[in-house]
Order: structure tokens, then sequence, then C-alpha cells
């Protein structure tokens, strides 16, 4: 009999490696899949280290089975696996494990064996439609091509590209450059949404070629499928959202993350990662190139550019000599005050719009808050629409009369009457993209004899299968005059008719508490503004509107020129005189209790562990704070900030901190419900 390490998911074990012992038979390598027992259980397991000697001790249980219809996962797959969960601080069983295929727990060897065979012959039946010719690169895209060829593949390459700059060519470039030598491209996007519209740009270009792609949106059956035909190295490329940067990929040689500083390659849950970290970190590991490609790349990125660690390429025109849209404030001191619905939209830019639909031109007006108002409020007594279980209000949505809670979900029907004092003239405060529907509907009513058309996208009006792939064709189709919506709408897609883009209330991010909002503000304004002008007709005239009280500040200066390295220099100084990232590092502890005073006491306890630590005098602990929405359902969220100057420290002292949160949690004496390290938080 041999001993060897199986990584399982143990919840129970958190903190002790993830790792467990069984005896085989034989020896099996590192990486195979084998199912074992735990309790009265039979789980999914890999087998760790293979290497382990002979073994005469009793007490350890025998594998369940060997899975040895799959290839097992090689050492470049492990070594990302055991990266990760040492940097993010989870056990190599639960990291390992979570980012397998759900449907790969469920199956038995026979079962495996059979959806091998059924994937082969879906592969053989594939059609083979004439790939499409690429079209000749522009001067900008042949120089970045051209520097992208002579760069060391270790080198990792930042593409800075405005909107509509073709990106997207480029990464169509390398991944042709990957193919002809043999190898597999892994394209990452931050949205589901985004990855069918790419699959057909990539189709059209490798017809004949594998494609699969690899999200959350798949069922469990096609997600498997995918993840096989990756793994035994059938398919060419591999399309997907961040839970694909874990795809093992035997030949991968190119790992493109498209909108690299997009907040959704941040795992919030679990094993919190960065997609995008890890990409970088992956390539080296498998001697392949990695492309991060964003019109507002991230300042982390940006400052790694800055260093030279990463080589920038630069992409600054639209193709075709398209315009990127003017930019206009309007400072809304200057507008008339107190004409109701007329304070939302300021008139210069609903006459701009009126005008626009006059011409026959479309317009999007964003606004990212959902339903009809934030709050309803009784004037006489003022009782507010709180939610009972959470500390935030329950947004009113009109349409369905309905009180809504956004965090813990909890709706009402609205009150006819004040629930305190019975007042029957109960009013809405704030707007959100269903009142701001209804007051277009009423501005632009009778801009030339008949009503404007008008689509909202949103969570809300996308909810049912289907039909936000409709109202974006009602949109690309020229049936929609005004697309309302939230920052949903101004991600990646590409809009041919829209010349004019609007944002209606972006202040608050200018003094949000969180040091990266004006970061991500700027990210959605550029991005927004990408998707106006993008046919040549509609480029001349293209405008972003955006309504400002605080027309004068430094981002809104910097939006008016397209300037992104002069707002990412600006932010890059305050970052570094404040002692903030990509200058120093941050980890985030969360404690989640039915009390608040449970929570403290868990970080009160943490902090005083972390005094004792070796390397503590290179970290600082600061004084745990609640979340900025306290109590969701019922549960109270505190949080506590660790940070460094070194990222090595910040690692060693995790690395110790954490086996003891672990060891503190389960001495008992402590009432949380939950807690959870997050290694570079992305929200403060
Ligand atoms: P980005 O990804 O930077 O937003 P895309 O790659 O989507 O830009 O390109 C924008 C548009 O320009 C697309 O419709 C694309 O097909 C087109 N395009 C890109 N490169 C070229 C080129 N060299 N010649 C002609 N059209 C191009
Ligand atoms: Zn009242
Ligand atoms: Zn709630």
């Amino acid at each position: 009999m041999v001993r060897l390490q199986v990584a399982v998911d143990t919840p129970q074990h958190a903190g002790l490696g993830g790792t467990l012992d069984y005896l085989s038979e034989q020896p099996l390598s590192a990486g195979t899949l084998v199912r074992v027992p735990l309790g009265r259980r039979d789980l999914l397991g890999i087998v760790w280290s293979g290497d382990a000697g002979e073994c005469a001790e009793a007490a350890l249980k025998p594998l369940a089975a060997v899975l040895a219809e799959l290839p097992p996962l090689d050492a470049a797959w492990r070594e990302l696996v055991a990266f990760a969960s040492g940097y993010y601080q989870r056990s190599i069983g639960e990291l390992a494990l979570s980012v397998l295929p759900p449907e790969l727990h469920k199956l038995d060897g026979a079962q495996i064996a059979l959806r091998l065979r059924k994937l082969h012959k879906a592969l053989d039946e594939a059609p083979e439609a004439p790939p499409e010719h690429p079209p000749a690169p522009s001067a900008e895209q042949a120089e970045v091509l051209a520097r992208l060829e002579a760069a060391p593949a270790s080198t990792p390459v930042l593409l800075h590209g405005v909107t509509g700059s073709g990106k997207t060519e480029v990464y169509l470039h390398a991944a042709a450059r990957a193919l002809e030598a043999g190898r597999q491209a892994l394209v990452l996007v931050p949205e589901i949404n985004l990855t069918p519209q790419l699959e057909a740009r990539f189709a059209a270009r490798f017809a004949g070629r594998r494609i699969v792609s690899l999200h959350s949106g798949l069922t469990p059956a096609q997600r498997l499928r995918s993840w096989l035909a990756a793994h035994l190295g059938l398919a060419d490329l591999v399309l997907g959202t961040r839970l694909a940067v874990f795809t093992p990929m035997p030949r991968l040689g190119l790992i493109v993350v498209d909108e690299e500083h997009d907040p959704s390659y941040k795992q919030q849950e679990g094993a919190r990662y960065s997609a995008r970290d890890l990409a970088v970190y992956r390539a080296r590991l498998q001697g392949a190139r990695v492309l991060l490609g964003s019109a507002t790349p991230s300042l982390e990125s940006w400052q790694r550019a800055n260093e030279g660690r990463y080589l920038r390429l630069a992409l600054p025109s639209r193709i075709g000599g398209a315009q990127l849209p003017r930019v206009r404030l309007v400072d809304m001191n200057q507008q008339p005050k107190g004409q109701g619905a007329g304070t939302a939209l300021s008139p210069p830019l609903v006459d701009a719009i009126r005008q626009r639909v006059a011409r026959g031109e479309q317009s999007l007006v964003f606004l990212n808050r959902r339903g009809y108002a934030p709050v309803l409020h009784c004037a006489d007594c003022g009782w507010k629409s709180g939610c009972p279980h959470c500390s935030a209000w329950r947004v009113f949505h009109k349409l369905d009369r309905t009180l809504r809670c956004h965090h813990c979900g909890f709706t009402e029907r609205v009150p006819r009457a004040c629930p305190d004092c019975g007042n029957l003239d109960i009013a809405p405060i704030g707007r959100g993209t269903e009142r701001l529907e209804e007051q277009l509907a009423q501005l632009l009513a009778g801009a030339d004899g008949r009503p404007p058309r008008i689509a909202r996208i949103d969570a809300d009006s996308t909810r049912l299968k289907g039909s936000l792939e409709a109202q974006l064709g009602a949109v690309h189709a020229g049936d929609v005059d005004v697309l309302v919506g939230t920052q949903m709408v101004t991600k990646g897609h590409d809009f041919r008719r829209i010349s004019l883009v609007a944002a209606v209330n972006p202040d608050s991010a200018l003094f949000s508490s969180d040091f990266r909002a004006p970061e991500r503000l700027f990210a959605l304004l550029m991005q927004a503004g990408g998707r106006a002008g993008r046919s040549a007709e509609q480029a001349q005239g293209a405008e972003m509107w955006v309504q400002t009280w605080h027309p004068q500040h430094a981002l809104y200066a910097a939006l008016r020129q397209h300037d992104f390295a002069a707002f990412a220099e600006g932010q890059l100084k305050e970052r570094e005189s404040a002692g903030l990232p990509p200058f120093a590092h941050l980890a985030m502890l969360r404690a989640d209790a039915k009390q608040v005073e449970a929570a403290q006491a868990f970080l009160d306890a943490a902090a005083a562990l972390a005094a004792g630590l070796p390397g503590a005098q290179a970290v600082s602990v600061y004084a745990p704070v609640p979340l900025a929405v306290a109590r969701v359902a019922g549960v109270e969220r505190m949080q506590m900030l660790v940070e460094s100057p070194s990222r090595p420290a910040l690692q060693r002292f995790l690395a110790a901190w954490v086996p003891a949160l672990h060891e503190l949690r389960r001495g008992g004496g402590h009432k949380v419900l939950r807690w959870a390290i997050d290694v570079d938080p992305l929200s403060i």
C-alpha cells in the first residue's frame, strides 16, 4: 500500500492545509482525480503528492476509486492552485476543488467515460464555415503588433487603447499567432453578457478551430464539456469569465484579459482571487504571453508599466478616423431649480436628446440606480421606507408597486398610507431608472408627433431569460430612440446608432470614502462615452453629456480631454502620498455576527493576536469598522484593514495570522457566524 496526500474540500479541516492522507494499492501521479471516502460521504479529490513511500498504517482509509479516464491535472495547474491558495489564504483542497466544474463532483468513472465519448463525437461533427479574412491592420495596430512580436514572451503587455481603437483585433492577431504555434489561447472577459459577442467574432475568424466558452451561465453539462475539451487539449480557444482562469490548458500560449480594470475579475466570495492577477502569474508559469487590455487600465497595471515591469503599448485613436465623443459638462448649479421632473434632466440635455430623436439617432442615458426611487418618505412624521432586516432603505418599484430591499431581497406591497401616521401623501425621494424612463417619456413626448420609443435595460428589465438579447436587438435594429440603463449598458456593446451618451448623476463617487471610487467613475464614464459615435456616420457629432454639481473637478477636466494618462498620474500621486495601493498592500478581515459586539470582539481578539506575531512590526492593523451597509438580513458586518508597504511582509504576516484565526474561531467563545480574509480587497 502507498500513502497519498489528496486535496479534498473539507470545511472542517479549513486552515489545516486542505489535504488528507489515503491509501492506494499502487502509486498514482500527482494531479490524478480520485474519489475518497470521508465520513459517510464519497468525495472528489485530487492526488496532491503522489510520491509518498510504502506505508503500513492501518488507520488510513483506501481510496474509493481512481478516475483514470481523465489525464492528471498537470504540474502548472497544480502550481497555479497552490500559489492562489497561499496568496489568498485558502486551503489547497477548498481552492482546487471549488474551481473544478461542479458536474465533475458528481460523476463516476463510467459516467466520465461516456461524457468523453460524447465530446469526441460532437467535436468530430463540428461544421467548418470558411474563416473570415482579417482586415488590414491600421498603422497603429501594425506598430502594436510589431512591438508585441519583438517583446520577450515573459513580459506582460498592457494594451492601452481607447474604445473602438481595435484592441479586439489585436487580441485576434495574438491568438492567431498562438494557434499557428500549436498552442492554446485563453481570453477572459468581465461579463457573461459579453461572451456571445466575442465568441461570434472569434468563431468567424477561427472557423475550423475548436472554441469553447466557460462561464457560470452555462448548464453544468455544457460547462463540463468545455472544461474537458480544454483539459484534454482538444479546444484551441477558451473564452470565459474570471472562473476560466483556472481552466487546465496543457498547451497554453496566450492569455488575454479584456477590460483588465474591471472589478468583476475579483471573486468576492469564498476564495477571493483576482483572475487578472492570477492570469499574469499563470502566464509566467506556462511560458505564455499575457495581454491586458483596457481603455482605462487599473492603476495597479498602469503603475507596473510606469516601473517598466509591463510593456505598455498604445492605440490612441479610433479605427477609421472616427472621433471620440465631445464631452460636455452641464453645471447643475446654473440650472433652473424646483421644477420637479425638470431638475433630473437639465433643459439643454433634454433639447439635445430631442434633436437626436428628430434626426433618427439614438441616445443612451445612464444612471446607476434601478427602481423608481431609492426611498419613500412621509413628510408629516418623517417615516422612511427602511428595511427591517438591513441598515438600508427599501427601493420603491412603481411598475409592480413594491418596496424592495436590494440587499436582502425583502419585498412588500407599497403601503397606501404612511405605516406610522396614516398620512396618504407619501412621496418618493430621488430617482432610479424607472423614474428616469417615465420622465424622459413626458419630456420628449410630441417631439415629432409620435411618442418617443424608450427602452430600459437594468437588472429588473432583464430578469427573464432572453429579454436582454431582445432589448439589445431592438436597439441595434433602430427600434429605440432612447436607451435608459444602469452601468450594464455601458460595457462592451458595439452600438452603431448612438450619437449621445448622458450620465445623469455621477457625482457621488467623487466624495466616496472608498479610495478607488474616482478610478471606477472615470472608467465608467470613459466606457459609457465609448458607446457613442462608433460608426463613421455618427462619429462627427457624437457627444458625451455629464450633469455635475462639480464641473471644476480634476476628474472631469481629464475626462473632457479623454486624457487617461493625466487622470492616472494625478491619482497615483495622491495614492503615493497617502500610502495606498499600488504603493501599499492591503488585506481586509471581515467578521459577520448576529450582534455587533460579537463581531467587534472577534476582530479585537484578532488584532491582539496580530500584535504578538513575528513580522507584526511590518504591518499596520487598523481599528474595526462596520461595512457601509452594516446590517444585511439581520447580520451585522464588520471589517478590519491590514496594511503593509511590502507585499512579501504582508504575505508572511498573513501566513502566520490566518491559521491563528482558525484556531481562535475553533477555540469557541466567539459568536461569529463567519469570518473571511480578502487579500488585495477592491472595495474598502
Ligand atoms: P476595441 O476592442 O478597442 O473597442 P474593436 O477591435 O472592437 O475595438 O474595433 C472597433 C471596430 O473597428 C470593430 O467594428 C472592428 O471590426 C473594426 N476594426 C478593428 N480593426 C480594424 C481594421 N484594421 N480595419 C477595419 N476595421 C477594423
Ligand atoms: Zn407618516
Ligand atoms: Zn433588507
